[in-house]
């Protein structure tokens, strides 16, 4: 194991430093959600908040959308700068309280979209499970803080029952997405039971785990539990790095774990303003993670959220953006741009148009590197 990265702040003061036992007792990233930052005043002691900090910080403590940091991925945070993109995603803002055009409660529309108690299914070959209400951050842009944070906590196998019977009677549904909340956080067994449960339905290829775990608590990726999932395989883990700055040593170490356990690792990242909205970032970001054998898979627009204005940016950014590394990033490192449509009816591809004109038979192209050319489609038969 690798040693636990903690906030240099002396104010964090460990609970059982001096135990040699305790590291035995507690696993490290149980130690970290049980002290993880819930309120306004421990996020004051560790950071020096502006007034909208503090005032959003207090709203989310008393109402909605919770408030949860962990001291590792505080240790990320600029103690000085509100402007840190570490910082703009966990520490909330009171911007939050604002609504702004085409905001919505639930923007892709899964209260609509469930199929039974937790199972949510907008494509006919795939469904979501929710598995847990709980995450180990709650990121301020959460497309589900309709429900995330809310308080049920983990859904007990009874409670999701409904959702295995539906998957049973629903052959065509081939790839299930494990989500939440965060699976992660869950409970090796309580995990396992789930998965186990899927892996009863033989029509079922695939299991996703979408999880921030390896972003916010990278010591979750433990021996343990890579091999009491090692025999539910194929199982692909779904990453959500949004930043460069998130690659740190724990984190690529525990990329390379899954990697090599043998689970293929693809990483879906939101463009946010003031975060990543900047090709160089990206660019970055992306080519770490291609490093740590983590597929950049999409870069999704930012859902029109309740309460996310100041994190979103205009549609055009994300496409000068991918202008920007279309030719110029590895094909394995360049995601897809997409936006999951409003209402869910599903994420639709966007970015520059290299299709110049098109006549019967023939297609004129720009290309990266400036020159434009033409295609000519074969003779009719
Ligand atoms: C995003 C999503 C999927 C998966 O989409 P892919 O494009 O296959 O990655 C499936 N179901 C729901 C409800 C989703 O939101």
């Amino acid at each position: 194991m690798q040693a636990p990265e903690r906030p240099s702040s002396a104010r964090l003061v460990l609970p059982h430093a001096g135990d040699p036992d305790s590291q035995r007792r507690t696993p490290e990233w149980k130690w970290q959600l049980a002290h993880a930052v819930r309120s306004a005043r421990e996020l004051g002691e560790h950071l020096e908040l502006s007034d909208a900090e503090r005032a959003g910080a207090e709203r989310a403590e008393r109402e909605g959308f919770p408030l949860a940091i962990t001291p590792y991925y505080l240790s990320l945070v600029d103690g000085r700068d509100p402007s840190c993109p570490i910082r703009r995603q966990v520490v909330p803002h009171v911007a939050e309280r604002e609504t702004t055009r085409g905001d919505l409660v639930d923007p892709l529309g899964e209260v609509a979209h469930e199929v039974a108690p937790d199972l949510v299914q907008r494509y006919p070959d795939r469904a979501l499970v929710l598995a847990t209400d709980r995450c180990a951050v709650y990121c301020r842009f959460c497309t589900r803080s309709r429900m995330v944070g809310g308080g049920s906590g983990t859904r007990s196998l009874e409670h999701l029952s409904a959702a295995f019977e539906w998957l049973a009677g629903h052959p065509e549904v081939r790839d299930v997405i494990v989500s939440g909340g965060d699976p992660l956080t869950l409970a090796t067994d309580r995990l396992v039971a789930v998965i186990e449960r899927l892996r009863q339905v033989e029509s079922i290829e695939t299991i996703r785990l979408a999880t921030r775990v390896p972003v916010v608590l990278p010591h979750r990726i433990t021996p343990e539990l890579l091999s009491a999932l090692a025999p539910f395989h194929p199982l692909w883990v779904m990453t959500h790095f949004n930043h460069p700055k998130e690659l740190t040593p724990l984190a690529r170490a525990g990329l390379e774990r899954l990697a090599n356990a043998g689970f293929p690792v693809m990483n879906q990242s939101v463009l946010l303003r003031g975060v990543n909205d900047d090709a160089a970032v990206l660019a970055e970001l992306f080519r770490g993670l291609t490093r740590c054998r983590a597929r950049p898979y999409y870069l999704l627009q930012a859902d029109p959220a309740k309460g996310t204005g100041h994190l979103r940016t205009p549609i055009g950014a994300g496409i000068a953006i991918m202008e920007q590394l279309w030719g110029r990033l590895s094909g394995i490192a360049l995601p897809k741009l997409v936006v999951d449509t409003p209402g869910g009816f599903g994420k639709v591809p966007i970015g520059p148009d290299y299709v110049i004109e098109r006549r019967p038979g023939v297609t004129r192209f720009r290309t990266p590197r400036g020159v434009e050319v033409e295609y000519f489609d074969p003779a009719a038969e």
